[in-house]
């Protein structure tokens, strides 16, 4: 078993993120089929159960209310909406669906309560359930972990040093402080990035010291490519080379051993050869269906056909860890403490994040 390490510097990643490609890829392609069966694939199905009007300024997101981009924002789904499309998802092959919700941070509250609902409903399917809501408690966390929830995706996105360049609204702080209110819960942790922001590659490696750090590592980690949307801050972005994906991938795979490297937005600008190099330097999960969120994502068909082609499996639910136990709404002893906790908002601004709200105004 490779050992788990939660000291790496950032030069040491570094040097392994410049290996000569091929070395790269065989030291990567070892340690994952150490710690995992290589022809397995975790399959999770992403869905906006609200989309749109958030009060960030994300510079890449499309859902931040102040960039008025043109994307049709929605109210919180209902229950059996989210059950219909959770028992489509489970029909193509996911094990596990991924509730996003555009929300700085969970308050308590109607809306709030209607989640806890959709997470019950979805692990009574036998799927995996992952919530990603923003900014929570440990009492949320708590709540949350009691209706069932398996996995709570809270992606740092980039580097300590580069996230002020990104986020104006947050600090990177609040995103560990999550994290470790996720991790007083069984909750699994979900929390990866984006590359391809115009960061440096140091910041590459920067976010995977910060991952790598967490104890224990996350279960999970998703590696997007910024995909430019017109309208945010970072439109005019040039999308990353598929060599930059499958070094940042390989690279995850070794300092994070154990974890689920999935390959997540920036899908459809990749080829299948550029996925099955992926595939063999450790990413092991993808998001299905034909939207993440609301960026374009490959068809789950043309997936299903990927697979047959490479001879990949799509891995059955909790392998990770046990499925969790369901306590009903009326059973429940963690009473909801009304929070609606303002966490922090620095006092910097970012200068294309301003420039892409002033367009959006005019
Ligand atoms: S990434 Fe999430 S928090 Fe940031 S603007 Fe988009 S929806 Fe809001």
């Amino acid at each position: 078993m490779s050992k788990v390490r939660h000291d790496w510097t950032k030069e040491e990643i570094l040097e392994i993120y410049n290996r000569p490609l091929m070395e790269l890829l065989y030291d990567a392609a070892t340690i994952h089929r150490k710690q995992h069966n290589p022809n397995e694939i975790q399959v999770s199905t992403l869905l906006s159960i609200k989309t749109g009007g958030c009060s960030e300024d994300c510079g890449y997101c499309p859902q931040a209310a102040r960039y008025h981009t043109d994307i049709d924002g929605n109210d919180l789904m209902s229950v059996s909406q989210v059950k219909a499309q959770a028992l489509r998802a489970k029909s193509s092959g996911s094990s596990r669906v991924c509730m996003g919700a555009a929300w700085r941070n969970v308050k308590d509250g109607p809306e709030f309560d209607q989640v806890l609902e959709m997470v019950r409903t979805i692990n009574k399917l036998d799927m995996e359930v992952c919530c990603t809501l923003g900014m929570v408690t440990e009492n949320q966390a708590k709540r949350l972990s009691e209706a069932g929830l398996y996995a709570y995706n809270h992606n740092l996105d980039t580097s300590e040093d580069y996230y002020k360049d990104v986020i104006s609204t947050r600090a990177f702080e609040d995103r560990i402080d999550t994290i470790e209110n996720v991790r007083k819960t069984n909750v699994t942790v979900c929390s990866g990035g984006i590359i391809g922001m115009g960061e440096k590659l140091e910041d590459r490696a920067g976010m995977l010291v910060a991952l790598s750090s967490l104890n224990p590592q996350p279960e999970s980690t998703p590696i997007n490519a910024l995909v430019p949307v017109e309208g945010t801050p970072m439109e005019d972005i040039k999308p990353i080379e598929i060599w930059e994906m499958i070094r940042m991938v390989a690279t995850t795979r070794i300092v994070l051993p154990e974890t689920q490297v999935r390959l997540s937005a920036g899908r459809t600008e990749m080829s299948r050869e550029g996925q099955a190099m992926c595939f063999f330097a450790g990413a092991n999960s993808i998001f299905a269906g034909d939207k993440l969120l609301t960026t374009p994502n490959p068809d789950v068909n043309e997936d299903m056909e990927m697979f047959k082609t490479l001879g990949l499996n799509p891995q059955k639910p909790f392998k990770k860890s046990t499925q969790p136990q369901t306590v009903e709404a009326e059973d429940s002893k963690l009473n909801s403490l009304g929070e609606k906790p303002k966490w922090t908002r620095p006092d910097h601004k970012i200068e294309r994040n301003e420039a892409a709200k002033a367009k959006a105004k005019a």
